[in-house]
């Protein structure tokens, strides 16, 4: 059976939650934006109005306004849009349980079978972006498909308030012709990779030679070329609830230990397994803890404050630190445990590769690695990147 997949994607969601909030802004040109007296202050989120004169997420402010001096501003307000951002969810999940928050303004969601209940895709598009818009007067875009690489791109073709159908039988005719920078996933680097070799459009790798894409962008070539040919059989995951505001892993290891290498892997396994569900669901936690369970059973939990962080890196810095520091030399270890708490949502997020290609800023260079790390993950399956250290200690026990 076909499934049927929808990606909801809030429009223009920061600004259209502070317009919600502040009915005076409707109708103007206004933009979330970072402290105007700072003349590095750039622009997060401009509502369509100020789109009209130009005005982009990432612009430097003192240019926005230059565009669009009337253009009216606040300041980003991360408590509102995380409540909105659930109260979205809240919504989405009246019609399925299946739902794959994707950042803090969009989700996958499954509605395979729900037809009966809701009505054809359409209906139950609109009947989606009905409930939001006078529930908490925001607007989506909704793309509608039988898998999640295709309702991603069918959100993006129509914004904002757009329903889009893109199945397999429509991307010769909606898909391909669009440029390779606008297919989901494709950075800026690939994008130049692919355009040195004359692919131009998604068209273009679509009618490429799956051996040429392998040999020259390794198993990622085979995967654009699956998804260019609207094959993705990735399945909608529905998010852990954050309600505990934390996120852990802890694992008992095959036999008790006190080699310190071997728990230093371990640590590295579980600080990559929590930062990487820290990464996927968008949150940054200000606490790092471990729990250590002795051979007698007896547990240690400690805990230490950090600047907010989802990298992988840190979280094993902190972890090892306050192993190190708590740790009793004198009995085996039974069980590690990891874990991150205090979570607040990177709210920023988008900014990351802005950063990246502007070389500014070395944590934004981090997590967009990592996060590029997390995608390669998500389509080869979590053995294939492993990082030095790991490899380099991967003795086992
Ligand atoms: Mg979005």
């Amino acid at each position: 059976m076909n499934r049927l997949i929808f990606l909801v994607d809030m429009n223009a969601f920061f600004i259209s939650c502070e317009m919600a909030k502040n009915p005076k802004l409707k109708g103007k040109p206004a933009a979330v934006a970072g402290d105007p007296k700072k003349r590095s202050g750039i622009i997060f989120a401009a509502n369509y109005e100020a789109r009209k004169f130009g005005v982009r997420t990432t612009m430097v402010l003192h240019e926005a306004k230059k565009l669009c001096p009337e253009l009216i501003t606040v300041p980003p307000n991360r408590e509102l849009y995380e409540k909105k951002s659930k109260e979205v969810m809240d919504i989405l999940s009246r019609y399925t349980p299946v739902i794959q928050q994707n950042s803090i303004d969009e989700a996958w969601m499954d509605l395979t079978g729900c037809e009966k209940l809701f009505g054809s895709p359409v209906e139950i598009a609109e009947n989606i972006m009905g409930t939001i818009s006078r529930e908490l007067d925001l607007w989506c875009s909704i793309g509608i498909s039988e898998n999640k690489f295709l309702a991603k791109m069918g959100s993006e073709l129509k914004k904002p308030r757009g329903i889009t159908e893109l199945y397999v039988k429509d991307i010769k005719e909606k898909l391909w012709p669009l440029p390779v920078r606008e297919m989901y996933g494709i950075g800026k680097q690939t994008e130049q990779k692919l355009m040195d070799y004359a692919i131009y459009k998604i068209g273009d790798i679509a009618c490429s030679n799956v051996e040429f894409l392998k040999s020259n962008f390794g198993k990622y070539g085979e995967e654009l070329y699956r998804l260019s040919r609207g094959i993705d059989n990735s399945p909608v995951v529905p998010n852990p609830l954050y309600d505990s505001k934390s996120i852990s892993r802890s694992t008992t290891l095959p036999q008790d230990t006190n080699d310190l290498e071997y728990i230093k892997n371990v640590l590295m396994g579980l600080a990559e397994e929590v930062g990487y569900e820290a990464r996927k669901s968008g949150y940054k936690g200000k606490t790092v803890s471990i729990t250590i369970k002795y051979e007698d059973f007896t547990v240690v939990t400690r805990q230490k404050t950090v600047t907010p962080t989802y990298l992988t890196k840190d979280i094993y810095t902190n972890a090892l630190r306050l192993f190190e520091a708590n740790k009793n030399k004198n009995k085996l270890i039974r069980l590690l445990g990891l874990g991150l708490s205090n979570l607040e949502t990177d709210e920023l997020e988008q900014i990351s590769i802005f950063d990246l290609v502007e070389g500014k800023n070395n944590t934004k260079k981090e997590e967009t690695i990592e996060k590029t790390i997390d995608r390669i993950r998500e389509r080869f399956g979590d053995k294939k990147i492993v990082r030095g250290s790991m490899l380099k200690n991967s003795k086992g026990i």
